[in-house]
């Protein structure tokens, strides 16, 4: 019978469609076809003239801006979706309908100079180059009181929503709090108000004591398919200790969480064939000082099935993988396979 799973800190409800359960590894894709260089990529080495001037990079000394010799790269986006932010948001109201000004930031953070080398590929330190441009960027705009919550997120694939192929992030600043932060924030007061200590924190002890849905762990944190996984191989990676904020973060932890990252890519990549996916860092938002229940964590979402009518209709998603089957599969896909240029092998 299919089993509805609800989740600990949202109180959303999943249904895990058991009866229509495909095995895990008839997720896996077809051949993905390597990614030639395009002439035409803002993003690669030689074409810094593309992109609008660098806000930040690192660079090999004695380089200059906007010009090759840099292994990260930060640039603001062409195309911004909410801008600029030295002003503060303006309310107002359309008949009944509230309105807001588009206010906030857009940045794109290129993580690799070469084209064809996203997570799954990039070696641990580049990961962990990338991991400290995520929160230097953060603190940069972090006091700005346009600012409500700053996201940065990760689209991987075409049909995940990447409209560039060379691998890249973004970082969005908006002027308000969204829902999904909010139904976070707010299931986390309930829960520690009705059975006191963090949700999050919860979660830890269980997927570590009970151990089916973990997928990898180091000494910071924690991989794991959630209970009421969305989708089929959702997975998330929660730090061992209860933080609210993902830019507070120590230098070492910023590289176990580097480490954690680029192994979970590699799983995805090596396991699924290289699927398109989307993955964001959930922290508390930017100006609060009362979100001390609240626990960061990262949320990575494969695109491999369709919300459709039902889903759209409900909200209630209908997973076909259990989160159980996802994680056993993704704990054992060889180690080996994670550096660049290794054959996959699946266990
Ligand atoms: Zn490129
Ligand atoms: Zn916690
Ligand atoms: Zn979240």
């Amino acid at each position: 019978m299919p089993q509805l799973r609800q989740d600990l800190v949202t109180q959303r409800w999943v249904a895990i469609a058991t009866e229509r359960a495909k095995r895990p590894s008839s997720f896996s894709r077809a051949a993905a076809v390597p990614v030639p260089p395009a002439a035409t990529c803002p993003f690669c080495v030689g074409h810094e003239s593309m992109t609008p001037p660098e806000v930040m990079a690192y660079r090999t000394p004695g380089s200059e801006p906007n010009t090759p010799g840099w292994e990260v790269r930060v640039v603001p986006n062409l195309y911004p979706a909410f801008g600029p932010a030295d002003i503060e948001p303006i309310v107002s109201k359309e008949g009944p309908y509230e309105t807001m000004t588009g206010v906030g930031i857009h940045e794109v953070l290129i993580s690799s100079p070469s084209h064809a080398d996203d997570f799954a590929q990039l070696s641990a330190g580049q990961t962990a180059k990338v991991v400290r441009a995520f929160v230097e960027r953060y603190e940069a705009h972090r006091s700005n009181p346009a600012i409500r919550y700053m996201l940065i997120i990760n689209n991987h694939g075409k049909e995940a929503g990447a409209s560039l192929e060379h691998p890249h992030s973004q970082l969005f600043g908006i002027p308000l709090v969204p829902s999904a932060l909010r139904e976070e924030l707010d299931g986390t007061r309930r829960y520690r108000a009705e059975h006191g200590g963090c949700a999050y924190c919860e979660i830890l002890s269980t997927e570590q004591k009970e151990k089916v849905r973990v997928v990898a762990e180091n000494d910071d944190f924690l991989t794991y398919a959630p209970f009421a996984s969305r989708t089929p191989f959702e997975t998330a990676i929660l730090p061992k200790w209860h933080s609210a904020r993902f830019e507070e973060m120590s230098a070492g932890q910023q590289v176990n969480f580097a480490r954690a990252l680029h192994d979970l890519t590699a799983r995805i990549h090596t396991g699924l064939n290289d699927p398109p996916y989307n993955f964001y860092v959930h922290t508390a938002p930017v100006h609060s000082t009362d979100d001390v229940d609240y626990h960061w964590h990262l949320e990575l979402l494969p695109k491999l099935s369709i919300a459709a009518g039902f889903e759209l209709g409900t909200g209630l998603m209908i997973n076909v993988a259990t989160p159980e089957a996802a994680a056993e599969y993704l704990r054992a896909v060889d180690d080996n396979a994670h550096s660049a240029g290794a054959s996959p092998t699946v266990h």
